[in-house]
């Protein structure tokens, strides 16, 4: 299912987009990676994972998702450097800012919406006509097929303090994922097989969570490793991180055949957080 296909991944330098990107290109895709920071290693870890006989590529565009202009232009580069259009696109890039909303600074609050909301809208509303098979090369070679992965939070579901704007952009996500799946379910996309699915992962062990792990120290008498397993049992009672591959699994999982079905919903993978 995964051979030959074409995903881009925003947020993918590290953490959760980091390991998705790996996961694709070990199962065949071709791959675009954005993001900040450790590219040239990202890029060699994405670049040991594709499958030789696959002849499948890795590639890095870099882009500023804050800014309209640069979403779109990484949409047009990665179908321009896949020669095909996106196909699977994860919605993955995110970064957290922990303050009393008297306190929180606006123009951190616009970022945030941008990067965690704007930028999956405008990527989502570029990749579809692409999987419906619009444009004029496709119409010999179809593949109606595709895969809108969102990566949301537990703060898609639920909330916590001093997490406003992120609460928000994620339950925002989530909501915009609802109304994508239906919209697959119409007349339109009748003879397309594409679903449009939300992650909400609990706490995972990347360098957004050791930011705030180190903020939480400078408070208590604690070393790393006890107040990372504080933080975590505060939420999930068995005190264990989700790690990033627990994610990349389930964006798999979402692109296989038997997911077909799955659409519009919202997959917590997170240790108990949200039965609590
Ligand atoms: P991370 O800090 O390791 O990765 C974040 C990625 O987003 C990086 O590649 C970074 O360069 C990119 N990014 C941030 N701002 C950007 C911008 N303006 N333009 C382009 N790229 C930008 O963090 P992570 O934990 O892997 O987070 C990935 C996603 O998962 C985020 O959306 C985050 O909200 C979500 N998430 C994380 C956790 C967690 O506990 N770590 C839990 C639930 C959800």
């Amino acid at each position: 299912r995964l051979s030959g296909q074409y995903a881009l991944i925003t947020g993918s330098t590290s953490g959760i987009g980091l390991a998705v990107a790996k996961r694709l290109a070990s199962r065949g895709c071709n791959v675009v990676l954005t993001g900040y920071g450790n590219v040239d290693k990202a890029l060699s870890e994405v670049k040991a994972s594709l499958v030789p006989e696959q002849k499948n590529q890795a590639h890095y565009i870099p882009a500023d998702l804050t800014k309209d202009s640069e979403v779109l232009k990484l949409y047009d580069e990665s179908c321009k450097v896949m020669k095909r259009p996106v196909n699977i696109l994860v919605n993955n890039a995110g970064f957290q800012h922990v303050s009393p909303i008297h306190e929180f600074p606006l123009d951190i609050y616009h970022n945030m919406m941008h990067v965690m909301l704007d930028a999956p809208f405008i990527l989502i509303k570029c990749v579809l006509p692409g999987i419906i098979g619009l444009f004029f090369f496709q119409k010999k070679k179809k593949h109606k097929w595709g895969r809108i992965i969102n990566i949301a939070s537990t703060h898609g579901l639920v909330a916590s303090p001093n997490k406003s704007a992120y609460v928000a952009a994620k339950h925002g996500l989530v909501g915009m994922t609802k109304s994508i799946g239906l919209e697959l379910c119409q007349p339109l996309f009748k003879q397309v097989n594409c679903t449009c699915n939300v992650i909400c992962p609990g706490w995972v062990e990347t360098e957004l969570v050791q930011k705030q792990i180190y903020e939480r120290m400078k408070k208590s008498n604690r070393n790393y490793e006890q107040e990372s397993f504080a933080l975590v049992s505060e939420k999930m009672p068995k005190g264990e991180f989700v790690q990033p591959h627990h994610v990349a699994h389930m964006v798999d999982h979402l692109c296989q055949e038997a997911s077909d079905v799955i659409n519009g919903t919202s997959i917590p993978i997170d240790g108990c957080w949200t039965v609590l």
